[in-house]
């Protein structure tokens, strides 16, 4: 509803003859969706929430005219706090170290010298002022970064594989096709930082050898499609993409590819086959993109996270990088907060933060008194994460061992009135409507698991139910074609690991 507010504030500022003397950005998500729409003063930093078009007049009348601040809409933490508080020292974001969506909510990602003036494109000028290929990939290893879109490979390796490929062409690749129910980090970087995946695939393109990127992004996403066109044109413009940059011969392009909402297109083979105009089938791996990628050449692809982590890794320093998160997990990881919880939103919480201090303290807590029960993490391929594992530290190793795993950062929490059986049918359910049919184990195997689970949840079930999915989840994760099929059992897999009694119950019970 934010658009909304837009013109009535500039109503304000004219009728108070305001309009030369105050700035009024449009900026992307600041993240605590829950509380929209936001408004922030400068200087003050007074963060006001849930501001609707009626409270405008009194807003601008009060703060802006008379310099006080509007307490009525002034963001509380409790009912009887009346202090005043910045972003910073709102609950919500206290606990946050924001990389990836540093400019998030802060720039208007429309408008190429905002990010320009917050050390954009500061990291190419150095990359191709002063860094040879090899540097700068030193650089990403020694910085730990490890790739966000679900997986942990490291960053450094895929950028060394792609640069080493013997081949003329080769191109660098942002898969933006995030569709993980619950899941919308991909859609705020993109409409709240464009430029920052420009930079990046600009240096990527540099480091492996590649004159043309892509990025594959949902058209489901229009704002964010709309704004990385804009941020495009507005580095064509300033001669940051395109022939000679930085005076230098290095030339780069970078192209959108709109993807029609399949899941499986955010497989990276099924993307490449997507981006060649081909049915987005996966490809049997080996080979491997870095080898033999987009149209058969060596093609880098990381997701739009990944990259919104590489010009702080080059202007701040490996370093600086690997001293945030554990020791296996460097850095941070945005999450999309969502389900039974107080503060819906977007977080970026470094590496090693326990799950219990991202939904009780940033998250508010369970709403209407409930008990917290579990929370997903990993979206249909990841798995639930029970009360007894709150104080797990959040990273790459520390999920798989629980059997979850992180994913590209899709958290959904549950509370003491969800059945855990139906959650395992609902991410089932989702697997089998976008399973692309290729290959059979995922087909019919997974249609099989579901259609046990329709019965169990339905009261039908029967003795010999639960050890007929455990067999069929591991022939399906042993032999389906890719990670889509392979990782399509895991809620069940980790539901019955937790939650084995609400399965037995169901069927002792027949309800
Ligand atoms: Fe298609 Fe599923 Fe096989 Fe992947 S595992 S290729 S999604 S049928």
């Amino acid at each position: 509803g934010s658009g909304k507010l837009v013109d009535i504030f500039k109503k304000e500022f004219i009728k108070h003859g305001l309009e030369e003397e105050i700035d009024l950005i449009l900026t992307g998500c600041f993240g605590l969706c829950e509380l929209g729409p936001i408004v922030i003063v400068y200087p003050e930093g007074a963060f006001y929430s849930r501001v609707e078009e009626k409270d405008i007049p009194e807003l601008v009348e009060e703060h802006l005219v008379k310099g006080r601040v509007l307490k009525r809409l002034v963001y509380h933490e409790s009912m009887d706090d009346d202090k005043v508080r910045s972003l910073n020292e709102v609950d919500f974001f206290k606990k946050q170290k924001r990389i990836a969506l540093k400019n998030c909510g802060v720039i208007n990602p429309e408008c190429i010298d905002e990010y320009l003036a917050f050390d954009g494109y500061k990291a190419l000028e150095k990359v191709l002022l002063s860094m040879t290929p090899d540097e700068v990939i030193n650089e990403i290893m020694d910085s730990g970064l490890r790739g966000r879109g679900g997986a942990g490979f490291p960053t450094a390796l895929k950028w060394k594989f792609t640069k080493n490929a013997l081949g003329d062409e080769k191109y660098v690749v942002c898969n933006a096709d995030e569709g993980d129910p619950g899941a919308f980090m991909d859609r705020s970087l993109l409409e709240g930082d464009p430029h920052a995946l420009i930079e990046a695939m600009t240096i990527a393109g540099y480091t492996v050898g590649s004159n043309q990127g892509y990025v594959y992004v949902r058209a489901e996403y229009p704002i964010a499609v709309k704004r990385l066109a804009i941020a495009i044109n507005q580095a064509r413009e300033y001669g940051l993409l395109g022939q000679n940059i930085f005076g230098t011969d290095f030339s780069f392009d970078l192209d959108i590819r709109l993807g029609a909402g399949a899941f499986v297109c955010g497989e990276e083979t099924a993307l490449l086959n997507s981006i060649e105009g081909k049915r987005g089938e996966p490809r049997p791996r080996p080979p491997f993109p870095a080898n033999k990628g987009l149209f058969g050449k060596p093609t880098l692809l990381n997701n739009v996270e990944t990259y919104a982590n590489i010009p702080e890794i080059i202007n701040k320093g490996a370093e600086w990088f690997k001293s945030i998160g554990t020791e296996k997990s460097k850095g941070t990881k945005v999450f999309a907060l969502g389900g039974k919880i107080n503060n819906t939103g977007l977080l970026e919480i470094p590496m090693g933060t326990t799950l219990r201090e991202i939904i009780f303290e940033i998250g508010g807590g369970i709403p209407n008194g409930k008990k917290f029960k579990a929370a997903q993490t990993g979206g249909p391929s990841g798995g639930c994460i029970p009360v007894g594992h709150l104080d797990t530290p959040i990273d790459y190793d520390s999920l798989m061992e629980i059997g979850s795993m992180m994913g590209s950062g899709g958290l959904i929490v549950m509370d003491e009135d969800n059945c855990m059986v139906d959650v395992a049918r609902f991410f089932l359910d989702f697997t089998v409507e976008e399973s692309c049919g290729k290959c059979p184990p995922c087909r019919i195997g997974t249609k099989r698991m579901l259609e046990i689970l329709e019965r169990i949840t339905q009261g039908k079930g029967e003795e010999g139910d639960i050890e007929k999915l455990e067999e069929l989840a591991a022939s399906i994760k042993d032999s389906a074609l890719c990670g889509l099929g392979q990782t399509a059992p895991n809620p069940i897999l980790s539901t019955l690991r937790y939650f084995r009694d609400e399965y037995e119950a169901h069927i002792r019970d027949k309800k």
